[in-house]
């Protein structure tokens, strides 16, 4: 089986699970993932905005467009790499994700990493790396790589925090500038 044969398994398999089914009521659709199934390196948001869920793929919106450039910063596109999120369903108003909703759709993220068997995840705020990287405080480890359970971390902001906030965002640029180094070394 390939590596897209296996996501389009687990995607199949969430709609199947009805995996929070609350949140899909009110959602438009499924925000799966996006991207290279063979890439080096994830990147996990938590969750789907309003233009995720209109167009059906994370990080399209104004974070999505932050991500993007500095993707491009570091000699990335989009099709290099595979963007996802925590929760896959847009929250009602954009509200935080609840514990339960993580939780529930952790073994899915989960088996996603599986199949693509990345070098390395990146976390994007702290809803996806309290979930793969219990604690941690996003304040003191952003920017450093951390082994955990055989996989390199590195959780960074999330964009959208990061994009408003003039030093949050130079924070982010820099931390985001240690990929290709973080990548090489591993
Ligand atoms: N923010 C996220 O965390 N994920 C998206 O897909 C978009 C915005």
């Amino acid at each position: 089986m390939t590596k897209q044969q296996k996501l389009d398994d687990i995607k199949a398999q969430i709609l199947a699970d009805k995996v929070c089914p609350d949140l899909a009521k009110t959602a438009t659709q499924l925000v799966f993932g996006d991207g290279n199934p063979s890439a080096d390196i994830v990147f996990i948001g938590e969750a789907p905005g309003k233009q995720e869920d209109i167009q059906g793929l994370p990080f399209v919106g104004a974070a999505g467009k932050f991500l993007n450039e500095m993707l491009e910063t570091i000699g990335l596109k989009r099709q290099d790499v595979y963007i996802t999120n925590i929760v896959k369903y847009r929250p009602p108003e954009n509200r935080d994700p609840l514990p339960d909703e993580k939780l529930a759709f952790l073994p899915y993220l989960k088996e996603q990493l599986s199949a693509i068997k990345p070098k390395l995840v990146v976390t994007l705020g702290r809803h996806s790396m309290e979930a793969l990287i219990p604690g941690q405080r996003i304040s003191d480890c952003h920017g450093q790589p951390k082994r955990f359970q055989g996989q390199v971390y590195l959780p960074l902001f999330h964009p959208a925090a990061a994009l408003y906030n003039g030093g949050m965002r130079q924070t982010l640029i820099d931390d985001f500038m240690k990929i290709p180094a973080i990548l090489a070394k591993i």
